[in-house]
């Protein structure tokens, strides 16, 4: 790419940023704006997330997930650190605490292995030494994972952005992206922006966004939102550092799990509870239209039929404290109730097939656009695309690069 051209960048999360960032260093001539429909960056998954650097271990061998994770922890902890971003490489324990446990910790220390990764499978008495309170009756030791501060890292690429020329447009909602001459008129509700280039990284609405530009996207965004609970002050000496059950391979999240931030509070969480509205924080927060077209949605009709049980002992264990209590006392016996303080949720962006299924791995494509050229959408980017975001940004380039040829 040689001429001048303007890119527009849709939505100000971690993974438009780091988009937008890759290609303004790339293609210094050209000027990319980002736009973003609320009035700071990272509002939504980027600001409400568990900050957790993930090593990658859970992906499957060659998915994009698997090679940007783990790729992605190594490049985002060189970024926070040449930065100054606050992070910190933990090391996290998976903890079996039932023996049915034990065969899917053992597949999970051969993937490490498989990935690379410094992996060190511990016993009951060894776990302990790095969690005295853990009834663990074994662990897998992780030592790449970290803890960070996304909404410091979003902010320092949008300053990389914004120094080498990018523009940020905050409270402008994308309403569609049409067909224009060679490129793109992005229609949003401040007026038109035209464009050669759009890359829509837009989280809870990417499946809407590519809608409103013609795209079939073939999946439906289902918005999951994740609680946290916070450990009061005396109870947070209860756990030091990462602590995770092992996951349950029919289900892409990983468990509700024990965090340990910079400031030495611990978070446990978050859940997983079907949200009635796209940015549904709240079980207050109901959209009606939401709740009829995923009703009318064949997948996610398939998709409750096959994982009604789960999705209610969620909701449950959302609604009724004692459970999901129980659910941390099998990693920690001694966290009571009264250890727990609600703190703030966020909200998952999960693709679902048409068929019912959870989409397992990032989705990034191109629609079909005029002369051959679409844009490009990011349809599915759930964790740990935080991590990744540095290798997502890449890719991104790098097919903005080819497209342009
Ligand atoms: C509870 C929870 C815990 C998580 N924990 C981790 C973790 O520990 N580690 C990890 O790596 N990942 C984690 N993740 C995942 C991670 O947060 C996300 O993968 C990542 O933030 C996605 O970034 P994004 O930029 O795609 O989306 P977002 O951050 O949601 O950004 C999308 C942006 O698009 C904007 N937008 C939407 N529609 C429009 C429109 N029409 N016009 C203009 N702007 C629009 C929105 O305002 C928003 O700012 C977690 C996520 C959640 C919810």
């Amino acid at each position: 790419m040689t001429a001048t051209k303007t890119v527009v960048v849709v939505g100000g999360g971690i993974v438009g940023l780091a988009a937008a960032r890759q290609v303004q260093l790339t293609h210094p001539r050209h000027t990319v704006v980002v736009l973003d429909k609320e009035p700071q960056l990272a509002t939504h998954q980027t600001g409400h997330n568990s900050g957790v650097i993930h090593s990658g271990i859970y992906y499957r061998p060659g998915s994009l997930k698997a090679r940007f994770a783990i790729a992605g922890s190594r490049s985002i902890s060189a970024y926070a650190r040449d930065r100054g971003v606050p992070h910190e490489i933990t090391g996290k324990l998976i903890a079996a605490t039932r023996p049915d446990e034990l065969p899917g910790l053992e597949a999970l220390r051969r993937r490490g292995v498989e990935h690379g990764l410094e992996v060190r499978m511990l016993d009951a008495s060894e776990a302990r030494e790095f969690e005295p309170h853990l009834a663990a009756i074994a662990a897998l030791h992780v030592s790449s994972t970290g803890i960070i501060d996304y909404v410091a890292v979003t902010r320092s690429f949008a300053e990389d952005l914004l120094s080498a020329g990018g523009r940020i447009q905050h409270d402008t909602e994308v309403l569609s992206i049409e067909p224009q001459g060679n490129g793109h008129a992005v229609r949003t509700d401040k007026g038109d922006v035209s464009a050669d280039h759009v890359i829509a990284c837009a989280g809870l609405q990417s499946d809407r966004v590519a809608a409103a530009s013609g795209a079939e996207p073939g999946a439906r965004i289902v918005a999951f939102r994740g609680e946290y609970f916070e450990l009061t002050p005396e109870a947070s000496a209860l756990v030091q550092g990462l602590i995770y059950p092992v996951p349950d391979p029919d289900f892409p999240f990983l468990g509700v799990h024990l965090t340990r931030g910079f400031d030495g509070s611990v978070h446990a969480g978050p859940n997983a509870v079907l949200a009635l509205a796209r940015e549904g924080y709240r079980w207050s927060d109901v959209s009606l239209a939401e709740i009829v077209s995923l009703g009318r949605h064949r997948g996610f009709r398939r998709l409750a039929r096959r994982h009604a049980g789960q999705g209610l002992a969620e909701m449950r264990r959302s609604l009724w404290k004692p459970l999901f209590v129980r659910e941390l006392q099998r990693l920690v016996p001694e966290i009571q109730s009264r250890d727990l303080v609600r703190s703030p949720a966020g909200v998952r962006a999960q693709a679902l097939s048409d068929d019912g299924d959870l989409m397992d791995d990032f989705v990034i494509t191109e629609t079909d656009g005029p002369a051959g050229r679409g844009a490009l959408h990011v349809l599915n980017a759930p964790s740990p695309a935080a991590t990744s975001s540095l290798e997502i940004g890449a890719e991104i380039a790098r097919r903005l690069t080819l497209s342009d040829r």
